[in-house]
């Protein structure tokens, strides 16, 4: 009998310092919020998504160096003298550079803002955007490039045309530096 009244006690005070934490808690200022209607202010320097400006990228490549994970992909073709579609960069100076290739896994990423500060032309840099799930992991590759396979196929072709020229009228351009060595070295 005795042991059945402690243990009724024991249930009811265990039941009043429950709803004495849940009253006090009603009281102090919430820290949860109704996410997606409400959402936090994000720090001045967040970094979220990232973004390339094209038009600012000259395939330099120090991005995907920087890289810690491997997740940027650059591949890009040199701009052929023939090539009618010549380009000014918007820092002023002739763009040497098509990149016909630019992808970031952001399966990957981790944010770290690695290539943001890699970045000569400031072309790369992290947005406010954090919410961009999938349900297939391929849609995480983001492409940037601009030129379409068309192209591609075209600047590559310009670029094997002007080699092809070049190897006609400058025969010993050709000679690769291995070769210059040798040659050196039976005149001496
Ligand atoms: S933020 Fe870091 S991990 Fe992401 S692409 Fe840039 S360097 Fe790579
Ligand atoms: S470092 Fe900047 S300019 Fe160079 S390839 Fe990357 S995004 Fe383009």
């Amino acid at each position: 009998m005795i042991q059945y009244i402690k243990n009724i006690w024991a249930g009811l005070s265990s039941s009043f310092i429950g709803m004495k934490i849940t009253w006090k808690h009603l009281f102090v200022k919430k820290v949860t919020i109704q996410y997606p209607d409400q959402r936090f202010t994000l720090p001045e320097k967040a970094r979220n998504r990232l973004y390339l400006e094209m038009s600012k990228c000259n395939g330099c490549n120090s991005c995907a160096i920087a890289c810690p994970v491997n997740c940027i992909t650059v591949e890009t073709i040199r701009v052929s003298p023939n090539d009618p579609q010549q380009e000014v960069h918007f820092n002023g100076k002739d763009r040497k550079l098509w990149v016909s290739r630019y992808e970031i896994d952001f399966a990957k990423c981790c944010y770290c803002g690695l290539c943001t500060a890699a970045c000569p032309s400031d072309a790369i840099n992290h947005t406010t955007e954090y919410e961009y799930s999938e349900y297939k992991r391929e849609n995480l590759v983001y492409k940037f490039q601009t030129l379409t396979p068309e192209q591609v196929i075209e600047k590559e072709r310009l670029l094997a045309e002007f080699r092809t020229q070049e190897k006609v009228c400058h025969p010993e351009t050709d000679k690769k530096p291995a070769d210059n060595k040798t040659a050196d070295k039976t005149t001496e």
